[in-house]
């Protein structure tokens, strides 16, 4: 009789639930051995003569050779731009609109194919790139196609004019939705691109390219030049350039900013973040859990505007802590081409070094660590997700950006010293807040200082919504109809 009460006890237990493997089909993609560049609508050898690797961080597989443009290459792919400039940017408006709606419709039917492609490149969780990296970019085209021929009509009385070639670099922690954030603006106003993909994540820009010449666009409209920092930097010394847009790290933007001093050229920076979230005693504590989980375990954290910093109530900082736990234990890390995966691989090996020394600095300077039980796969790069408690704001992980699942918590006793705590940053990206009154949550993004606040929700995007930061966070928007102004001259 006893052993039948055992084997029931076990049979009912919650670790007997496991998930099934619910593996995408990575067949749907196919990349070539070894991609050119796409230059003037063709797809062009480098001149440098020379390629690297882009391999799967989930796998260290490589996955195809790629170019390194170098200054000729840079060079061509401006003066392909510069030469398309003449014809789009006098072509209709409405017609320019069409190529947009087009270049929606394509990213849409080949969705499932870039979101396979994005998370072998990348690591992130294929439920990410399919649910938010494709439809938003797909979206972006979709919304300032809508604009393209509108753009009297957003700047009432002012003669908006297109600005000519825009160099615009992205990073490798959203690379497709990035690409989207800066093309479809740029190209609505009349602008022709070269954009740059990160050395990591390169593999979608290319599909990309593809994707133009399926929704015609005409040649050298878009130019794709891959490499590494030293081809962006070829790219932003080029004299024939209007515009930079930039999105990365505070350091290279300061960089880029010190190169075009004096230049006459446009610039957006689109920088880091150590976003605080900040959670009431009076919130919906359960949904405020969620909210933390999704503000920095998305995307492994590689994200600017990630909640890194919790600032909880006092009052209520053990029941939240002991709920997150819970939560961060049910977090399933591993394959991200696993329908089920919310935490996929760390995207570089680079990016896994820097996460680790951060933490080992945050246990040295005395925070409290705590990781659920995990099994990480033998091979790839990952890190379990971390949460520090016992975090003082001078300790580094409360103040560097440390692009990882790794979460810092500090207490707050009243709203005056959340809003000093949250503004108590070099960065000011994003903030979250955490309350059921409305009128606190108004009071605290008045006095927030970040390009973005949301409230009892995190991580929300949409096209029509400007994005973007102060202090060292960079300057410029994206998104919405202040996303047009950085790629227009009035006169
Ligand atoms: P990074 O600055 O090293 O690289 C970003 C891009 O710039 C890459 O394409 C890289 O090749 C290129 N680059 C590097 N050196 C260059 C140089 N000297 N001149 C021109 N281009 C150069 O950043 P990263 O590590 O790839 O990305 C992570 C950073 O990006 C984080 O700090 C993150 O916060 C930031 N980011 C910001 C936003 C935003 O919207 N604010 C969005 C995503 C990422």
């Amino acid at each position: 009789m006893a052993a039948i009460e055992r084997r029931t006890t076990e049979l009912t237990a919650p670790s007997s639930w496991e998930y099934a493997a619910a593996p995408e089909s990575r067949d749907i993609v196919s990349f070539d051995d070894r991609y050119g560049l796409f230059i003037g609508g063709r797809d062009v050898s480098p001149r440098s003569r020379s390629w690297f690797t882009t391999v799967s961080p989930s796998s260290e597989e490589p996955l195809a050779e790629v170019s390194q443009a170098g200054p000729t290459d840079v060079g061509l792919a401006v003066d392909a731009a510069r030469t398309a400039f003449a014809s789009w940017s006098r072509i209709r408006p409405s017609e320019r609109a069409k190529v947009l709606f087009r270049i929606a419709r394509v990213l849409q039917e080949r969705s499932r194919e870039l979101a396979v492609a994005e998370s072998l490149d990348g690591g992130k969780p294929i439920k990410e790139s399919r649910d938010v990296d494709l439809p938003l970019a797909a979206a972006h085209f979709f919304y300032y196609a809508g604009w393209a021929d509108k753009l009297e009509y957003a700047f009432p009385g002012r003669r908006p004019r297109p600005l000519g070639v825009a160099a615009q670099i992205v990073p490798w922690n959203f690379p497709l939705l990035m690409l989207a954030w800066k093309i479809a603006p740029a190209l609505a106003c009349g602008n022709t691109v070269v954009l740059k993909p990160a050395e990591t994540t390169p593999l979608t820009a290319l599909l990309f390219a593809d994707v133009c010449r399926q929704a015609e666009v005409p040649p050298g409209v878009v130019n794709i030049v891959t490499g590494d920092g030293s081809t962006g930097a070829h790219l932003v010394r080029h004299p024939g350039i209007d515009k930079v847009a930039f999105t990365g790290s505070t350091e290279v933007g300061k960089a880029i900013q010190r190169e075009l001093a004096g230049r006459g050229v446009s610039l957006t920076l689109e920088l880091g973040g150590k976003a605080a979230n900040v959670v009431f005693e009076d919130c919906a504590l359960d949904q405020a859990v969620e909210g933390i989980v999704n503000g920095i375990y998305f995307n492994q954290g590689h994200v600017c505007c990630a909640g890194s910093r919790l600032l909880v109530q006092e009052s209520i900082h053990d029941q939240l802590v002991r709920k997150l736990k819970r939560r961060m234990a049910t977090l399933r890390v591993g394959d991200p081409l696993d329908k089920n995966t919310d935490v996929g691989a760390i995207n570089s090996r680079a990016q896994l070094d820097r996460i680790t020394e951060l933490v080992a600095i945050g246990q040295e300077e005395g925070a409290e660590l705590y990781q659920p039980p995990c099994r990480l796969p033998e091979k790839g790069w990952w890190f379990v997700p971390t949460v520090f408690t016992n975090v003082a704001q001078s300790h580094r992980i409360a103040r560097e950006e440390i692009f990882g699942p790794v979460l810092s918590v500090l207490t707050f006793r009243t709203p005056a010293e959340a809003v000093e705590k949250a503004n108590n940053t070099m960065y000011g990206l994003s903030a979250g807040v955490w309350t059921e009154k409305g009128s606190r949550l108004l009071w605290m993004a008045e006095r927030l200082r970040a390009g973005v606040v949301w409230g009892n929700t995190f991580n929300r995007f949409d096209p029509a919504s400007p994005f973007g930061g102060y202090k060292e966070s960079g300057f410029g928007r994206e998104g919405g109809r202040h996303g047009l102004e950085p790629y227009l001259r009035f006169e």
